[in-house]
Formats: structure tokens, C-alpha cells, sequence
């Protein structure tokens, strides 16, 4: 996953040590570690519906997707969560008002280098606030209902596995 590193950062020695998730380096005591990132997504529900984001921006442009983002460093999943929907919806949720979900593993590619993530399903209430959408990132929003929901339109597997399994838990 990263080997589109050709040579060692600390030395400039040329670097073919690696394995799934870590390279080192054969000159210098050098070892990188490309762990897996942190993310969450937010089901914000109203009655039967499910809120989705379109996406803006590659990967998966014009795609569904739930509100979210990667985790910031020294942040827990459940500020991450509030701080996605306030920066991406203008929306501010309590912390305690996020309930966990489930997680799903994913890959993520970004200008060519692949991220694996695990992503962090929480479930929230809308509060009927007005949304403020941030447009670089999000086209639009879509509230679909549970029943109208075709997985085929989300962008990512994990979300995909995500909603699927929302939908069933209710059922
Ligand atoms: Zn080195």
C-alpha cells in the first residue's frame, strides 16, 4: 500500500522493504508505519428517512454518502462526528446525542495513493435545524426514504455494507 514511496524520507536511499503496512529502510534505522485511519459517518435520520450527502469532489463524485470524514489527530469519533455535520451541514449535534452503530473497513484512494480506513457508523436524530451546505464538498443533499434506498448509488463499500445493515436492523 506503500510502495509509491521510492526512497527512504530520512536518507534518500532507495527503499524496497515492504510489507502491508510499514517500509524500512536498509541503509538508516528508518521504519514508517501507514496505519490504518480512523473515519466516521453519521446516519442522521428523520421519520423514515435517511439523510444523504451527494458527493462534490473525487473519489466517488456524484455519489451518495453519509456525512463524515476522517478522524482528526487527539479528537474522539464522537467530536469527529460533530464536527463533520458542522462543517459539512452547518448543523451542531450534542456529543451524547451520537450512538454508536458498527464499523466497517474500507479503501479510500486520494491523488493515487490508497488508504485503508475503518470507518465508524453512528446514528443520529436530525434536530430541524437549518442546514448550511458546504458546497466544495457536498453538490447537494438528498433525504431518502429507508424503503427507496438503492445501494448501487452510494460511492463507497463500506457505506454501502453501513445503510444495508441500518435497513435490516429495523426491519
Ligand atoms: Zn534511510
Amino acid at each position: 500500500m506503500i510502495k509509491s514511496f521510492k526512497f527512504c524520507p530520512n536518507c534518500g536511499h532507495s527503499i524496497n522493504n515492504f510489507d502491508f503496512r510499514r517500509m524500512s529502510c536498509n541503509n538508516c534505522d528508518l521504519v514508517y508505519y501507514q496505519n490504518v485511519a480512523a473515519a466516521v459517518a453519521v446516519i442522521l435520520k428523520k421519520e423514515d428517512k435517511i439523510l444523504f450527502t451527494v458527493r462534490n469532489k473525487e473519489p466517488k463524485k456524484g455519489m451518495l454518502d453519509l456525512a463524515g470524514g476522517f478522524i482528526d489527530p487527539d479528537e474522539s469519533a464522537e467530536r469527529s462526528c460533530q464536527r463533520e455535520l458542522e462543517e459539512e451541514l452547518g448543523v451542531t449535534i450534542p456529543l451524547e446525542d451520537f450512538n454508536y452503530f458498527t464499523s466497517q473497513p474500507n479503501n479510500y484512494e486520494y491523488k493515487g495513493i490508497p488508504y485503508k480506513t475503518c470507518d465508524l457508523a453512528f446514528v443520529a436524530d436530525f434536530p430541524e435545524k437549518e442546514i448550511i451546505l458546504e458546497k466544495e464538498e457536498i453538490a447537494e443533499i438528498k433525504w431518502i426514504s429507508i424503503n427507496d434506498i438503492n445501494l448501487n448509488d452510494i460511492g463507497f463499500d463500506s457505506l454501502k455494507r453501513v445503510v444495508e445493515m441500518y435497513i435490516a436492523s429495523l426491519k
